[in-house]
């Protein structure tokens, strides 16, 4: 077992082999069991799986090498009584599964650092649930648990359960500590858990704290409650708490509600990166990155409002790129893409922060500009047209240089932003035209 130091200073962040579930042993006295759980647990996947039907067969496999994970039958025909305190004693990861639901027996099994523990049922069902805990614990293999208490034995007892998990950790003594280190590290936590009475900062004025900068999805918090005042738990969640976890601790509804948690963070977390993504994907040119018409009709009124507001005028530039299908038909597609590509480029090099460059149409490309007169946007226009005349367009495959032109039509904008598109439009038909690779302004 490892213990990695991810954060230097007094502070460490510990984790029990924190690794992907890959090398599993199964110890299971029903034959057809044990051969479904081995196949469906390596089937598609890049498990290793040793499946065995006695104690000492997995005691002679554990001398040769270690396990990220053992599924373990509760009742074996050679069961020494004292196996399962054996596995934890060897810090191994333990899944129990076993038939028989006594209750007496659930006690005993919920009091150990053990992952989890299932009735058999039908084999599907088993199998199904192994399968879940297994991805439960690959996912939880990138997070990071913290908690905050002032009793060293509190910690210590969570600190095995978390871990068992697969769950790195890390330990405050009290509020202060804990909220120093995530405004420091930014939070590099994914669910502090918190107690209530600490010296120097309680739990309530921590949660308080972390709710000014971060939410229940950003930042989960479940706090520790005593159950001696009902209206303690109301007070927690008013506060800030995702949900409590009672003291004295039952390890499986600890383990349920870090789980739920935990789950319920990465959905949102996970969401959050896909609305990104969709947003990128619709106001962005996939071939060259700049926005597309959807952002500038989507930003538009804003860059109305605030000329009106600033009293600045704002401007468009059409620009249409001459004869480029003779650069598709001389030196491919592909050519005809790279050189969107990079004038796309140059575009961008050349506007100001506050412009925005759009890819228009297939050759064509508007830009915004933001807080300008009529001159300047004209020699905008008459920069812009004299870069793309003199830039090299180089050909990787076999060097081949080549130049492409580029003609222009500019109009100042008002609260009728189509009309001043049609102007810019009229202009830049007007300098096709009039022979190309010019700029027309009026
Ligand atoms: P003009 O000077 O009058 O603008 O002539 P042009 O050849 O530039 O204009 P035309 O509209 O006749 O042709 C534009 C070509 O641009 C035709 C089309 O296949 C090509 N095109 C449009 N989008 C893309 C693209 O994404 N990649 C490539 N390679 N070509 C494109
Ligand atoms: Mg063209
Ligand atoms: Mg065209």
């Amino acid at each position: 077992m490892a213990t990695k130091i991810l954060q230097s200073n007094t502070i460490e962040i510990q984790s029990q082999h924190c690794s992907c579930i890959k090398n599993i042993l199964v110890i299971e006295d029903s034959l057809s069991l044990l051969h479904s759980i081995k196949e469906n647990l390596t089937k598609n996947s890049d498990i290793e799986c040793d499946a065995v039907e006695t104690e000492n067969e997995a005691k002679e496999l554990l001398l040769q090498k270690s396990y990220d994970l053992i599924i373990l039958d509760l009742y074996l025909p050679d069961s020494s009584g004292n196996f399962i305190g054996f596995l934890i004693r060897k810090k191994q990861r333990i899944l129990v599964i076993t038939a028989s639901q006594n209750e007496e027996q659930r006690h005993k099994l919920v009091s150990l650092p053990i992952v989890d523990y299932l009735y058999k049922t039908d084999h599907q069902s088993t199998i199904n649930y192994l399968k879940n805990a297994i991805t439960r614990l690959n996912r939880n293999k990138d997070a990071v648990v913290a908690i905050c208490d002032d009793s060293k034995t509190a910690r210590m007892l969570m600190k095995q359960l978390i871990m068992n998990q697969n769950l790195a950790f890390v330990e405050f003594f009290d509020g202060k500590e804990a909220f120093e280190y995530v405004v420091k590290n930014k939070h590099p936590i994914d669910l502090l858990i918190t107690d209530v009475n600490m010296p120097k900062m309680d739990g309530f004025d921590l949660i308080r704290h972390i709710r000014l900068q971060y939410n229940f999805n950003e930042l989960p918090i479940l706090a520790l409650s005593g159950s001696e005042k009902s209206s303690m738990v109301a007070q927690l969640l008013k506060t800030g708490a995702n949900d409590y976890i009672s003291k004295p601790l039952y390890n499986e509804e600890f383990l349920t509600r870090i789980n739920m948690t935990l789950e319920q963070s990465r959905l949102y977390k996970e969401n959050q990166a896909l609305i990104e993504k969709l947003q990128a994907m619709a106001t962005t040119d996939f071939l060259t990155k700049l926005y597309n018409r959807n952002y500038f009709f989507s930003t538009i009124k804003h860059v109305q409002a605030q000329a009106k507001r600033t009293n600045y005028q704002y401007g468009v530039i059409m620009l249409d790129i001459d004869y480029f299908k003779k650069v598709n038909d001389t030196f491919g597609h592909d050519a005809g893409d790279f050189t969107l590509v990079e004038i796309a480029k140059t575009l961008q090099e050349a506007a100001r922060e506050s412009d925005i460059v759009c890819r228009w149409g297939g050759e064509e490309f508007l830009i915004l500009v933001q807080k300008s007169t009529f001159e300047e946007l004209c020699n905008f226009a008459r920069r812009i047209r004299l870069l793309i005349e003199k830039k090299d367009l180089v050909l990787d495959v076999d060097a081949l240089t080549f130049h492409v032109t580029a003609s222009i039509g500019v109009a100042l904008g008002d609260d009728n932003i189509e009309a001043a598109i049609s102007t810019a439009d009229a202009r830049l038909y007007r300098a096709k035209e009039n022979g190309r690779n010019q700029v027309v302004c009026n």
